[in-house]
């Protein structure tokens, strides 16, 4: 226990200077739309390249940024960040979406809405094309403030989703009461919608539910072309997975998506 405290300790401290030390990276992973099978945009992922201990995944540092509060720091980075290839993007295809992950003491940290709204104008963004993902567990931690500030999202026109849907409170209350534009279905359904009956139960309750209230639904980490199968008969509209990809650096993000748009240049 004692190493363990230690080390995040050091991972805090070394977090400091992670931004002024350019270590952070985002990278991309393709979303797929099931019903027009083209690629519509990515979700962005971080990544520390750590001076000493190599390419780090967010498991091992957002928690302890999210207690220290440096996350607001790294959350204004990975906004930036996301917007401005957002916009670089959209040079070459306007439609193109990014989901950005905003963690909790982010959201509630009061300048999340003047943030946003000066990266639409500066990137000169449309805001239905970025969408900001949170959890459940999240949006209920002030669910008074919470609502406000989804509703001036919203207003803004910047899309929401719930991350991780059926893992937090799933509460079925914020549905009605935040204006939610899209569901992103955890992967422990998707993973073992093959071997469970009660998961695909649970997925095609998910996916009628979504269909009905109108919300926009990506399947998260789907894995086997059974899985894709399923939830495109099921009606599930987008799907981000290793089946296609999994999260790329920006360049290999390009040429993927370049040689999804023209198969023939694989040949060469
Ligand atoms: P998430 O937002 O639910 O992101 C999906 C995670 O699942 C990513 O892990 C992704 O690489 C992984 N994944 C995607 N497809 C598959 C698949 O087919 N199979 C499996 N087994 N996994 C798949 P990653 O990049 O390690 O991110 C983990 C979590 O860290 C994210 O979960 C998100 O909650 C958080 N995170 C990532 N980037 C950021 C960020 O910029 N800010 C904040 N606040 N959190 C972030
Ligand atoms: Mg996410
Ligand atoms: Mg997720």
């Amino acid at each position: 226990m004692l190493n363990e405290f230690k080390e995040d300790a050091q991972i805090e401290r070394d977090l400091h200077s992670a931004i002024s030390g350019r270590q952070f990276e985002l990278y991309y992973q393709p979303l797929r739309d099931l019903e027009q099978n083209t690629y519509i945009g990515a979700e962005a992922l971080i990544r520390w390249h750590h001076p000493k201990r190599g390419v780090l995944f967010p498991a091992s540092f957002i928690n302890i940024a999210e207690q220290s509060g440096v996350i607001n720091a790294i959350g204004s980075w990975v906004l930036e960040a996301a917007c401005r290839q957002l916009n670089l993007w959209q040079h070459h295809n306007a439609d193109m979406t990014m989901h950005v992950n905003v963690s909790a003491r982010q959201f509630f940290s009061g300048n999340l809405f003047e943030q946003v709204w000066q990266l639409l104008i500066r990137y000169r963004l449309k805001p239905k094309t970025l969408i900001l993902e949170i959890t459940e567990t999240e949006l209920m931690g002030d669910v008074r403030h919470a609502t406000l500030l989804c509703q001036e999202l919203a207003e803004l026109g910047v899309g929401l989703a719930i991350d991780d849907f059926g893992t937090g409170y799933s509460s079925m209350r914020y549905l009605k009461q935040f204006p939610i534009s899209k569901l992103k279905i955890d992967r422990s359904f998707v993973s073992d919608l093959t071997v469970s009956r009660e998961s695909r139960e649970i997925v095609s309750a998910i996916i009628a539910m979504a269909n009905a209230l109108n919300i926009s639904l990506t399947a998260e980490g789907v894995e086997t072309v059974e899985q894709e199968a399923f939830l495109a008969k099921k009606g599930c509209h987008q799907a981000q997975g290793y089946l296609y990809s999994p999260a790329l650096r920006e360049p290999e993000f390009a040429q993927f998506l370049l040689l999804a748009q023209n198969p023939v240049l694989i040949a060469h």
